[in-house]
C-alpha cells in the first residue's frame, strides 16, 4: 500500500448498484427521448476561447458502472435502457438548440465509443448533423479507442477525454476502482496520438483513503505522466455524487473532499508541462460535497482557477491568502501523521455514530 493510504476499506458496493437499476426502470418514453441535460459554456481550441456546446445524451451507461463501478461515480442514475430511435430523437431535439457553436461536447455518462452505447451509425451521424462544429469533444474509456471504433467518426474533428483519474497503477485499482490500467490508457492515448486525435485527461483529486498530501502528490505525478500524451489535461476534485462509496465513505467522516488550496498547488508547480494546457472546473466546488475551503476565500479561490485555465498564467494565483490556509498547512501534515485519510475535523467536533 501507498505511504497514506488508510487502512479502513468497508466496500459497500451491491445496494448502489441495484439503486441505479430501480432508477432505469422509473424513466417514461418522454424522458428516454430526451437528453439529460444541454447548456452552453466556453473551452479552447488551439489556443482560442470558443464557445461550447455541451450535450448529456441518456444513453444505457457505462458498462463498468453496471458491472462494479468506480467509487466516486454516480453517473449511471442517469442511464436508462435507450433504444436507436430514442437517441436518434435526443439528437435532434438537441439539433435544435444547437446555434452553431465551434466546439460541441457530447457526453454519455460513459463511452461514446462504445457500441452498446451509441451505434457506430449514429456516431457517424453525429458528425453530419453538427457540420458546423470544427470540433467534436466525447469521453471514452481506453477499451472503446480502436482502430476499428475510430473509423466511424472524423478524427481531424474530434477531440477524446479519459478519465485516467491517476497514474498511480495501485491507486488506480484499489481506491478508484477503475476497471483499467494505466497501460490501458496509455495504448489508447498512443493510438489517439497517432490518428492526431487531441486528447483531455481528466484525472482526480484526491480519491478515497488517500490523506491531503499523498492526494497531492498522486495529481502531481500524474499531471507530470499524462501530459506527455495530452493536448489538456482537466485536474477534477472529487465531488461527493450520491449512491456511491466516496458518498458512504463522507458520510460517516471517513472521507473529506479536497482543499481549494490542494488544488491550486497542483495547477501551480503542474503548470508549464510540455505543450500541455492544464483546466479544472470544479463540480460542486464551493459546496459540501465539492472541493471547498471555509467558506470566506471559496468564491475568489474559485475564481482564480476558472481565469488559470484559460490563460496558463501561475500569477492568477499570486497574493490570495486566507486564514484557513493554516489550516490547510496543518491537515497536510497531521493526517500523515496520523496515517488516516479520514476527514479529522469532523471525527474530532461531531460525534460521528458508525
Ligand atoms: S468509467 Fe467513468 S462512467 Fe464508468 S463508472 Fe467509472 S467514472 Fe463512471
Ligand atoms: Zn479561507
Amino acid at each position: 500500500m501507498q505511504p497514506g493510504l488508510a487502512a479502513s476499506r468497508k466496500i459497500v458496493n451491491v445496494a448502489l448498484l441495484s439503486c441505479v437499476d430501480q432508477n432505469m426502470a422509473k424513466l417514461r418514453k418522454e424522458d428516454l427521448q430526451t437528453p439529460v441535460s444541454i447548456w452552453r459554456e466556453k473551452d479552447m481550441i488551439n489556443g482560442e476561447k470558443v464557445d461550447a456546446f455541451v450535450i448529456i445524451l441518456r444513453t444505457t451507461g457505462c458498462w463498468w458502472a453496471h458491472k462494479k463501478g468506480c467509487t466516486m461515480c454516480g453517473y449511471n442514475t442517469v442511464s436508462a435502457p435507450v433504444t436507436e430511435e430514442d437517441l436518434r430523437v435526443q439528437l435532434a431535439k438537441a439539433l435544435e438548440k444547437y446555434a452553431n457553436e465551434k466546439m460541441v461536447k457530447i457526453y454519455t455518462s460513459g463511452s461514446f465509443l462504445d457500441d452498446h452505447e451509441i451505434p457506430s451509425a449514429v456516431r457517424k451521424d453525429i458528425f453530419t448533423m453538427f457540420s458546423a462544429a470544427a470540433r467534436i469533444l466525447f469521453e471514452s474509456r481506453p477499451e472503446f479507442v480502436t482502430a476499428e471504433n475510430l473509423a466511424s467518426i472524423e478524427p481531424a474533428r474530434s477531440a477524446v477525454a479519459i478519465g485516467l483519474e491517476s497514474a498511480n497503477e495501485e491507486i488506480l485499482r484499489r481506491c478508484i476502482r477503475k476497471g483499467f490500467t494505466v497501460s490501458d490508457y496509455e495504448q489508447a492515448a498512443k493510438l489517439l496520438n497517432e490518428y492526431r486525435i487531441p486528447l483531455r485527461t481528466y484525472l482526480l483529486l484526491k480519491p478515497p483513503y488517500l490523506t491531503e498530501k499523498a492526494a497531492l502528490e498522486d495529481a502531481l505525478a500524474s499531471v507530470q505522466y499524462a501530459a506527455q500524451f495530452s493536448e489538456s489535461v482537466s485536474v477534477n476534485p472529487v465531488n461527493v455524487q450520491r449512491n456511491t462509496l466516496v458518498e458512504s465513505l463522507w458520510t460517516k467522516g471517513n472521507y473529506a473532499p479536497p482543499m481549494i488550496w490542494t488544488l491550486i498547488e497542483v495547477l501551480k508547480a503542474g503548470s508549464g508541462k510540455a505543450e500541455c494546457r492544464l483546466l479544472s472546473s470544479p463540480s460542486g466546488g464551493g459546496a459540501a460535497r465539492g472541493v471547498h475551503n471555509c467558506g470566506q476565500c471559496d468564491k475568489k479561490l474559485l475564481s482564480a482557477i476558472e481565469k488559470f485555465s484559460y490563460s496558463q498564467d501561475p500569477s492568477e494565483f499570486a497574493g490570495l491568502e486566507c486564514e484557513c490556509q493554516h489550516e490547510w498547512k496543518a491537515l497536510l501534515e497531521l493526517q500523515d501523521l496520523m496515517f488516516t485519510g479520514v476527514d479529522v475535523k469532523r471525527q474530532a467536533t461531531e460525534n460521528i455514530i458508525e
